[in-house]
């Protein structure tokens, strides 16, 4: 306890993370949870302020997700932001109906600068709006505190009461000054001190390992993703050698990668604690004979993972505790945080290993999103190549080969992908895409070179920008760029005559290419 908290309540809007992000980099801690909450719940946490997130019904249908009048009189501040201001608009007496004209996208508002939500903010401010309901009319106590040329009711409030409604969206990028609006709201309405720093967290976390811990065992699983190695060096930094670090190498990951985590984990690294590399190359290749669908070399990888971890932890003998690298969004979208629960379930909540006999599991990272995750793990020292590795599917590169893998095509792709990124990183572009890598299709072609014929594989570039993986566009990578990286993944990678820059967005296309 002790740690002052934001309560985020979700009502099944797109944006319910972005909310709570925008919070925490406010250095305010803040958690989701359902609307469906229990407000006894809700008042033991304490909360510093509540935020009502957006979401897609109308409040004034037949079992609209809803609240009760008493989580406005908690003497709590509530802030509604689209769904979460019509809710609140709603159930203390205003009216809320179908808007005469709907707004979507950038629109500019009008705020009364008075109000202590918009100190600081320009009287006309470009926000996000994403709505067909509008409030006609607030409810009685409330003042309007922004309109739009659509819009009169854009904002209102009951400042005595610290309740406040607004129309737009402030956790969207777009909307300009949103960012001041929640530092307005956490601070200067709800008066928080702003405790939630990484470094103290990075701290405190170790502390409380230590002492959870005590002289047990710790196992933990090493992919050598940014995840699970922040969560290994948290471990090795509060409990040292009781600490077993197993790193499967499958053969299916990026050029030098494993030599990269053998560096920060082994024996030559700075950490005192125990490494096994196994090096399960040849089994995997193996298993993947003469597989071609992508989902059953996702299953198989993913199994033989298991199988070989479960091998090395056998040897260890008993563990006490085993190491999972989850993190807050893993948590929300598998239901036990927000409202976006029947979307998605998450193997890495929930679904734990019961191959390995241990009492019990340590999941340090379970609060963070991964910029914290990539924060902590600066904080801890871990070399920034590995804390800002690009998103890595588990499988690796098994599915970034379509069609059969074989150690031969494991090559060209690991070698096209690192000319790639040399080449991206020596470009210097005013944006490096958000994530970029090289795959290799299943389509062999006629070229011809040194005046002789060739019938080899092609290489395809993805290069997306996207926020937050859900859509994503390919990037415009300048010509000149893809040019040299083309001239030298067919002159340096042998068996590939051909190379192709994909610029499918997603949808309908995926980032990966599989
Ligand atoms: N469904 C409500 C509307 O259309 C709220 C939308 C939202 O929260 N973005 O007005």
């Amino acid at each position: 306890m002790g740690r002052e908290k934001i309560v985020v309540i979700d009502f099944g809007g797109q944006y319910n993370q972005l909310v709570a992000r925008r919070v925490r980099e406010c250095n305010v801690y803040c958690e989701i949870y359902s609307y469906k909450t229990d407000m006894e719940k809700i008042r033991e946490m304490e909360p510093k302020g509540i935020i009502l997130t957006g979401g897609p019904n109308s409040v004034y249908e037949e079992g609209a997700p809803s609240c009760g009048r008493e989580l406005f009189e908690l003497g709590v501040p509530v802030l509604g932001l689209c769904y979460g201001a019509q809710l609140m608009s709603h159930v203390l007496g205003g009216h809320v109906c179908k808007a005469p004209v709907r707004e979507y996208g950038r629109i500019e508002v009008t705020v009364d600068q008075s109000s202590r939500l918009f100190g600081d903010v320009s009287e006309k401010t470009i926000c996000w709006m994403s709505h067909n309901d509008y409030i006609e009319k607030p409810a009685p106590g409330f003042r309007v505190i922004a309109h739009t040329a659509d819009c009169p009711v854009a904002a209102a409030e009951w400042a005595e009461r610290g309740l406040y409604a607004i129309q737009f969206h402030p956790e969207v990028l777009h909307t300009q000054e949103g960012s001041k609006m929640l530092h307005n709201f956490v601070y200067e309405i709800c008066g928080c001190a702003g405790d939630w720093r990484m470094d103290s967290f990075v701290e405190t976390s170790i502390r409380a390992i230590r002492e959870k811990v005590g002289s047990g065992k710790v196992l933990c699983a090493l992919s050598g993703g940014v995840d699970s190695s922040v969560a290994a060096v948290m471990l090795a930094k509060a409990v040292g050698d009781q600490l077993t670090c197993v790193f499967v190498d499958h053969g299916l990951l990026r050029k030098n990668e494993g030599d990269e985590v053998e560096e920060v984990f082994g024996p030559n690294g700075p950490y005192d604690l125990h490494f096994i590399r196994v090096n399960a190359q040849e089994r995997f290749y193996g298993k993947l004979k003469g597989v071609e669908e992508p989902e059953r070399k996702r299953k198989i990888i993913g199994e033989e993972f298991i199988r070989v971890f479960e091998e090395e932890s056998k040897k260890i003998g008993k563990v006490d505790f085993l190491v999972q690298g989850t993190i807050y969004p893993d948590v929300v979208e598998s239901g036990l945080g927000g409202e976006s629960a029947v979307i998605k379930s998450h193997h890495n909540v929930g679904g734990l290993p019961d191959y390995v006999d241990f009492k019990e599991i340590i999941e340090p990272l379970r609060e963070l999103f991964k910029d914290e995750v990539r924060k902590a793990g600066l904080e801890l020292g871990i070399p920034e190549k590995l804390v800002y590795r690009q998103p890595f599917p588990g499988p690796g590169l098994g599915i970034r080969i379509v069609g059969e893998v074989t150690a031969e095509k494991v090559k060209m792709v690991q070698d096209a992908d690192a000319i790639y990124r040399e080449e991206i990183a020596a470009a210097g572009l005013p944006h490096t895409p958000d994530q970029y890598f090289a795959a290799l299709t299943n389509m062999r072609s006629v070229g011809v070179m040194g005046d002789e014929r060739t019938y080899d594989y092609a290489v395809a570039l993805r290069a997306v920008n996207t926020v937050d993986f859900m859509t994503a566009e390919a990037s415009q990578i300048p010509w000149e760029v893809l040019q040299r990286v083309t001239s030298r993944i067919v002159n340096e990678v042998a068996h590939v005559n051909r190379v192709l820059y994909d610029i499918t967005s997603k949808p309908p296309g995926t980032v990966e290419f599989e």
